[in-house]
């Protein structure tokens, strides 16, 4: 479904420039659970935001479904966007003026959708948030409000869920809590997670541990 084909990222800086990413060949599949790994600044978070069409790459291609990217326009990344990708982030970026079940459902309205409530009820009981709907943001502890944005990164029914150090800021119980909870209902609703981490012990959740050094692939196996 979602392919990298030596896949570069240059960042220009001043006079010079960055090889942030050097070749990267991927291959993921439907419903598969992948943690990312690797070393701070080795390019996770370039290739995550490549995946999701927050950035774009220098050369190679991201296949989608079999077709080629490169000469997609803004319109095909933000369609791609909005509709195949959820994304959870190490910051939760709840909307603090809106209670937990408008922030799940903000991005449906956003895109001028109909909210599908029962899916949406299913999510909000799956990750255990009935009893909060009507919280405001800074009246829950932070594995709750992450457990906000992950409903609300489901809730548009995407095909891949995109995750950076998702428990970032978290303790460790409550990560572990976060991430079964992210298993779970991406097993149940057929989605594929990426997730980015430097902690092998959230790693080992995952199907699939792919390891990334200096920009380049250093391991991939499943677990
Ligand atoms: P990671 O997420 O693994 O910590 P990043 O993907 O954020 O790594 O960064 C990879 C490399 O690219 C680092 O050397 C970083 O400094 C550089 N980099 C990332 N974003 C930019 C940017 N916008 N401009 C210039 N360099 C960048
Ligand atoms: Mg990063």
């Amino acid at each position: 479904m979602l392919e990298l084909k030596g896949i570069q990222k240059d960042y220009p800086v001043g006079e010079g420039v960055v090889h942030a990413l050097k070749g990267i060949d991927l291959r993921f599949r439907t419903n598969e659970f992948v943690a990312i790994l690797g070393p701070s600044g080795c390019g996770k978070t370039t290739m995550l935001n490549i995946i999701g069409g927050l950035d774009q790459y220098t050369a190679g291609d991201l296949m989608i479904n079999g077709k080629s990217t490169k000469d997609f326009k803004d319109r095909d990344w933000d369609t791609y966007r909005n509709h195949s990708i959820g994304f959870v982030f190490q910051s939760y970026n709840l909307v603090p003026v809106l209670n937990v079940y408008e922030n799940i459902v903000l991005p449906i309205e956003l895109d001028g959708e109909k909210v599908d409530h029962s899916f949406v009820n299913s999510i909000i009981a799956t990750l255990g948030l009935e009893s909060k709907l009507t919280n405001l943001p800074n009246q829950l502890s932070g594995g709750q409000q992450q457990r906000v944005a992950i409903a609300r990164a489901l809730a548009t029914k995407p095909a891949i869920i995109l995750a950076d150090e998702p428990t970032g800021n978290l303790d460790s119980k409550t990560s572990l809590d976060v991430l079964g909870l992210l298993k779970v209902t991406s097993e149940k609703f057929g989605q594929t997670i990426v997730m980015i981490t430097h902690n092998e012990e959230l790693a080992q959740m995952a199907q699939r541990i792919i390891r990334i050094e200096d920009g380049r692939i250093a391991g991939d196996r499943n677990v």
